[in-house]
């Protein structure tokens, strides 16, 4: 959305307010959300009854955008900036609230993202697999099992989306458990010469190593996909410097979406429709 019509709608509360409503009840079936009896009923302007359970709600309960109570026109600007790629602190500073709200404000952004992101199709065709490491300190031991670092394990279907995911270990039982979970049998799987990947082929798939000491990748052996999003994340997260190994996961996830949005010109749409219509689980 350009800034243009983006002034229209954030122009009044009231607007901003029929803005949310009209992704909230998009489908028309009305869900409540403490039982999901479909079909709950208007009692007021506000106010929402389920004939199930009789739980009273208001239109945005239970959504995520329920989790912070700011007006609707704060909502836009937040999710604004968010698109925009603004640091919180400077979001605080441009909108006059306080960078707890900001904060906060941007990890249920996050937390959407996730919670509709979770059931994606199994990846399938050619795909390539690897592992990075995230944050700790620059000094000391690297690569591989470097002190403080978090594993990350990515699978990146060609020409299709990137998975990425926070691994306790690169052990070859959690490497090859997720690939199991997340890739079509039969595909192609390309990895570097790591012992953990040793047996993809046992687990249905047809593996391909690559040779690291070769200078060049030889035709399609190689993992250049994935070492781009390696390095998109890595400069992205420079600029969160300090996040927590807690939040840390959230804003993978963050990265991994917008890199296979990247192409997406409405991404503000998208965060705003996800905002209101996944099921938020801290009721
Ligand atoms: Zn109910």
């Amino acid at each position: 959305m350009d800034l243009i019509t983006f002034q229209d709608i954030v122009f009044k509360e009231e607007k901003a307010k029929i803005f949310f409503l009209k992704y909230r009840w998009k489908t028309r079936r009305k869900i409540c959300p403490r039982c999901e009896h479909v079909g709950v009923v208007r009692i007021r302007r506000e106010r929402l009854l389920c004939p199930g359970c009789r739980y009273e709600f208001g239109d945005f309960t239970g959504s995520h955008l329920g989790l912070l109570r700011i007006g609707f026109r704060e909502w836009l600007w937040l999710l604004k900036l968010f698109e925009l790629e603004v640091s919180a602190r400077k979001a605080a500073r441009e909108l006059g609230l306080s960078y707890p709200t900001v904060l906060k404000g941007f990890q249920v952004i996050r937390l959407a993202i996730v919670a509709q992101n979770r059931d994606y199709p199994l990846l399938t065709g050619e795909v390539e697999a690897d592992e990075a490491y995230f944050g700790g300190r620059r000094k000391g031991k690297r690569g591989r099992g470097a002190a403080g670092k978090v594993p990350v394990f990515g699978i990146l279907e060609r020409a299709g989306k990137v998975r990425v995911e926070v691994v306790p270990n690169v052990k070859a039982e959690t490497l090859l458990g997720l690939a199991v979970k997340k890739v079509r049998r039969g595909s192609i799987v390309y990895t570097d010469k790591y012992q953990s990947y040793d047996s993809l082929m046992f687990c249905g798939f047809r593996h391909l190593k690559i040779d690291h000491s070769q200078r060049f990748a030889s035709g399609k052996v190689y993992i250049n996909g994935l070492e781009g999003f390696w390095s998109y994340a890595k400069e992205r997260l420079i600029k969160f410097h300090g996040v927590s190994k807690e939040k840390f996961p959230f804003y993978l996830k963050e990265l991994e979406f917008r890199y296979n949005r990247r192409k997406d010109q409405n991404l503000f749409l998208t965060l705003a429709e996800y905002l209101v219509t996944s099921v938020a689980k801290l009721l």
